[in-house]
């Protein structure tokens, strides 16, 4: 932190406290070692050996910390529930996800101004997650999106909490808060506002062959979840019921 920087709010002295006495005890050294036997390498065929190795073990861990600078706002709007966007004064576009400069090129980078916009939105587009990295395992079968939130006029990365089968271009959301905040995109979720139908022209709907291949692939999914995690059908059905509506 530089000196003209102060310190106004600190939630951060419970983790530094943790990294201190993790630095304190020298804990990247190395805590132990495996020798293991393995293939020598550089070998022809029909001529492979194999050889013993040492593997050392250490932790290794980073606490990285970054600002997130003029669009600080938006991160501490999540913490208290609300969420923020900004608008350019030259020509009046919405952004949400907030920037702090107006992208229109005929605007010369003018400042934005910060606007509270409504816990609502409307599906831009979507993604169907039936695979995904591990730390996101557990989660599937997942939905992200992109949601046009309303009065803004760019689309904010957010996750819709529904079956897959239950999502469209063009579907009315919620936006809802998280019980617990980190000031992050994943505070926020969406929810699809009850009593819609999808429109005849939305294409997973429309068309039966992708309906079906979407269930058969889901099955799959199902099948992962319950052999990898236990985690049933049911249990994952029971996140889309309308949470809060
Ligand atoms: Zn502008």
């Amino acid at each position: 932190m530089g000196e003209r920087e102060k310190v106004v709010e600190d939630r951060v002295l419970e983790v530094l406290r943790e990294w201190e006495e993790y630095a304190r005890r020298g804990n990247w050294r190395p805590r132990g070692y495996r020798i293991i036997r393995g293939p020598a390498g550089n070998t022809k065929v029909g001529e492979e050996r194999e050889e013993e190795f040492m593997v050392v073990y250490r932790p290794h861990g980073v606490l990285y910390h970054h600002s997130l600078g003029k669009v600080s706002k938006f991160f501490r709007g999540l913490i208290e529930g609300k969420l923020y966007g900004t608008r350019c004064p030259r020509c009046g576009t919405v952004y949400c996800p907030a920037r702090a400069h107006c992208w229109n090129p005929s605007c010369k980078a003018q400042p934005t101004e910060w606007v509270e916009l409504p816990p609502s939105g409307k599906v831009h587009t979507f993604s169907i997650m039936l695979f995904s990295a591990e730390a996101f395992l557990e989660h599937l079968p997942f939905v992200l999106g992109y949601v046009q939130i309303d009065g803004a006029h760019t689309a904010l990365p957010i996750q819709i909490l529904t079956s897959p089968t239950h999502v469209w271009v063009g579907q009315r959301v919620r936006i809802k808060f998280r019980e617990e905040r980190k000031g992050e995109l994943m505070d926020i979720y969406a929810v699809p506002v009850p009593g819609q139908e999808p429109p005849k022209w939305s294409c997973l709907h429309a068309d039966a062959k992708a309906m079906e291949d979407l269930r058969r692939d889901l099955e799959k999914t199902y099948e992962f979840l319950q052999e990898r995690f236990g985690i049933t059908r049911e249990m994952v059905m029971k996140r889309w019921e309308a949470p809060g509506e």
